[in-house]
């Protein structure tokens, strides 16, 4: 609606109206812009209030040498390691802890005890039934002992040392205290049965060949960190939340059948003796080869997985991995090898991108992996810093999902039998490749505690894939990242949300709360609240400061705040420390537009506005009978006031204007004469977190624009604002967030005139619900599995 005011009142009535809203009882104003203040630890000289490192900083380290055997026919792991831990604490340390997660598979382990279930009385599988009489997860063999089997832990001369065991940790009694500045070295031997692949380590079974690839990790009893912000880091493994670890130089012995092709964190020392000829020379082609070089074809690879060709002796793969947080491999027969030099440069030496995949993954596996890697370590090198290690490899585990480890991930994705694939299967290939290769910089390098604050490296990682997929692809599917993906989950029933400030083991939705929601807080600080120049460097400045150290979340947000200059405490709190959603309800827009007291302006609105009045019903039906009228057929009953025209513009009203106008100063003649219209729109926060407020104006001649305001726009009222734009053409068209840059739940409320969007149902028939032929399959572009031969 249009109102018009005298433009001298103008700057009175925009006051009175910003106190104008009321509050409700229980609100405390403007809290969601308080400061995090002391929900944030208190700085030190360990951390600092700036964010970075302090000047004391001190973080474990522990280095192992390790000799390892995997038993392909028992499928088994028999190791010993010799670890050498030094205290670089202030504190002396009675004992020590050690991680055993392959515990979390014994019987009666905190992992079968802790799970819930109930019995489905519409029918279940014999697996899930399995799984809740035995407790411990379907891919478990009921006849099978799983868990460590610890049978020796000795100091460095061999004397046995006491240690209990609690679950998935063992304690280690010291004889003497361990003083600060000081090192111990001592041993462990162990073995364990492997468990099916679970989605972190295992194997897979190939019935057709009979065959097992293996993706071996948290395998040997390693240091829990020891830190200034938790002491010991013991926190049970219960399968959800992943690791806490510390840094350290690897050495590790694999012994493996003949036959098997091994890949491991770290550079392999010996390929000129586990390596065949022909191997060795196609590596050599690889260091300059632009495009993947076959190392280990798919005929080869074919031929080894022949039960006839199987052989009987064994190898030792020698590795080395310098400052990782942890160490993992894989092993098997069935492996058909790539690789290829990056263009990334670590100290002037190029890093190997490497991808290790039964036939089964072919073609998919051969085109993409290897590059995929590539891509990543630039993608990610670029708004970090420079990836360190001299290997990166992808290797393919069962279909779905990936896990990572230092320099090796082992990642899903798999084709159908006649090597045609669906889009979604190559997209979620190439992202779990990127996202898994990308954990190389969170948390493998930017060593945050996964099992404590699974955002950390999920939602940082997952915010990083979601640029890389766009730079591998310009019109990529990323399932994450966008603020309008995140809006269903946000709009749930708040009891079933976790705040993203939630331990990983019991947040409740992991995969949205740990990975899309804090991504999508990224995606949205860097275009919309920070702008893109001020986050990278921020985000960078992070990622420097804390690579090969152990930030926690204070650490981040203080970064952020430090190297950018913008307070973003108010969006801490609402997107990580909250779980309110964002919706603003444009409510109403009033029209004003200045009264320029020129009487050939006023005076004419005033008359069409009256005739617009006079046009009633009644008037309309009596119009007919209107010369029957006692005036009309009595000309004697008219006066003055039937001729008079009170719109017309006398030279009394001219002169008065003319008074007017010379009371105004140049710049107030300007601002009366130009007719501006005045729009004062009234904005609720109907989800709770304030955010940025972006309108869109759509003018009267079809053209647009664009104005946006900070999200402090809400600092003194953050439940109701109005602010008042002017704008010298009319505005038919009002619409909050009109590009979905704020996650806004309900879009519905963002227009003003309201503008109805129609919800489009189907009408189906059950058969069409049957699964369909991938595209490739219906159009005939069956890519068939070729196998790779060797490049050049
Ligand atoms: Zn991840």
């Amino acid at each position: 609606m249009k109102q018009l005011f005298l433009p001298f009142l103008l700057l009175l009535s925009l006051a009175v109206n910003a106190q104008q809203f009321p509050t409700s009882p229980n609100y405390k104003a403007n809290d969601r812009f308080e400061q995090l203040g002391t929900v944030l630890p208190t700085p030190n000289t360990y951390r600092t209030a700036s964010g970075a490192p302090g000047k004391e900083y001190w973080q474990m380290r522990a280095d192992y040498d390790i000799k390892v055997e995997l038993d392909d026919e028992k499928r088994r792991i028999i190791g010993s390691e010799s670890i050498t831990f030094y205290n670089n604490s202030p504190d002396e340390l009675k004992y020590i802890w050690l991680q055993l997660e392959q515990n979390l598979f014994k019987k009666d382990g905190i992992g079968a005890t802790s799970r819930t279930g109930s019995i489905n009385e519409k029918g279940m599988s014999t697996g899930q039934l399995q799984n809740l009489n035995n407790g411990r997860g379907s891919s478990l063999d009921p006849k099978v002992e799983y868990g460590y089997e610890i049978q020796k832990v000795k100091d460095k001369t061999g004397n046995a040392l006491p240690f209990t065991i609690n679950n998935t940790m063992m304690r280690i009694d010291l004889p003497t205290p361990l003083k600060p500045g000081a090192s111990i070295v001592f041993g462990v031997e162990w073995a364990y049965n492997i468990t099916e692949y679970y989605g972190r380590s295992g194997y897979e079974f190939f019935p057709k060949d009979g065959n097992s690839n293996y993706f071996i990790a948290h395998w040997f009893p390693r240091l829990a960190p020891y830190d200034d912000v938790n002491g010991w880091n013991h926190k049970q493994f219960l399968g959800q939340g992943e690791f806490a670890l510390i840094f350290g130089n690897y050495k590790v012995a694999i012994t493996t059948p003949a036959d098997h092709i091994v890949a491991a964190s770290g550079e392999c020392q010996n390929y000129a003796t586990v390596l065949t000829a022909t191997q060795k020379q196609r590596l050599k082609q690889a260091e300059t080869s632009k495009t993947p070089v076959i190392i280990v074809t798919q005929a080869e690879a074919e031929k080894a997985e022949k039960r006839e060709n199987k052989s009987v002796g064994k190898k030792t793969w020698i590795y080395k991995a310098d400052n990782v947080r942890d160490f993992a491999f894989s092993s098997s027969r069935k492996f058909i090898w790539d690789a290829m030099q990056s263009d990334v440069y670590k100290n002037g030496k190029k890093i190997w991108c490497m991808s290790f995949y039964p036939k089964e993954g072919n073609p998919l596996w051969e085109q993409y992996s290897t590059r995929a890697v590539a891509h990543t370590l630039k993608s990610y090198g670029n708004r970090t810093f420079e990836y360190p290690y001299p290997v990166a490899i992808s290797c393919h585990s069962t279909s779905g999902g990936g896990m990572e480890y230092p320099m090796i991930s082992f990642n899903g994705g798999r084709p159908e039998e006649d090597g045609t694939y669906s889009e979604q299967t190559k997209y979620g290939m190439i992202g779990v490749i990127i996202h898994e290769v990308g954990h190389n910089f969170f948390p493998m390098i930017v060593n945050t505690d996964e099992r404590q604050w699974a955002w950390m490296d999920e939602g940082l990682n997952t915010f990083c894939q979601y640029l890389a997929e766009k730079e591998w692809d310009f019109n990529y599917p990323s399932r994450r990242g966008e603020p309008m993906f995140i809006t269903d989950y946000m709009s749930s029933d708040k009891s079933v949300l976790s705040p993203i400030m939630s331990s990983a083991e019991n947040v409740i939705g992991l995969g949205p709360n740990a990975y899309a929601k804090p991504a999508t807080a990224l995606n949205i600080l860097r275009e919309t609240v920070m702008g893109r120049e001020q986050f990278d460097h921020a985000f960078k400045e992070y990622a420097t400061r804390w690579r090969f150290k152990s930030p926690t979340p204070s650490d981040f947000f203080r970064t952020m705040e430090d190297a950018s200059g913008v307070d973003l405490d108010w969006f801490w709190k609402g997107w990580f420390y909250g779980v309110e959603p964002v919706d603003q309800d444009l409510v109403s827009v009033n029209w004003f537009s200045i009264d320029t007291q020129n009487p050939v302006i006023e005076k004419e609105i005033a008359r069409k506005d009256a005739a617009a009045k006079a046009k009633t019903i009644s008037k309309i039906r009596d119009a007919a009978d209107k010369s029957k009228t006692v005036v009309a057929q009595d000309s004697t009953m008219a006066d003055f006031y039937n001729s008079y025209d009170p719109y017309k513009v006398t030279d009394s009203d001219k002169q008065k204007y003319e008074q007017y106008l010379a009371t105004l100063s140049p710049g107030e003649k300007e601002l009366v004469q130009k007719n501006t219209n005045f729009y004062t729109l009234s904005i609720k926060n109907k989800g709770g977190l304030p955010m940025p407020v972006i309108v869109k104006m759509g003018f009267e001649d079809g053209t647009d624009s664009l104005v946006t305001f900070p999200a402090e726009i809400w600092r003194f009222n953050d439940q109701q604002i109005s602010k008042v734009l002017s704008t010298s053409k009319k505005v038919v068209q009002w619409t909050l967030d009109p590009y979905y840059q704020i996650a806004d739940i309900d879009t519905e409320n963002n227009s003003y005139p309201r503008v109805a969007k129609p919800t489009r149902f189907q009408i189906f028939k059950q058969s069409q619900m049957r699964r369909q032929p991938n595209p490739m399959q219906q159009q005939g572009a069956g890519a068939g599995k070729v196998g790779g031969e060797p490049k050049n």
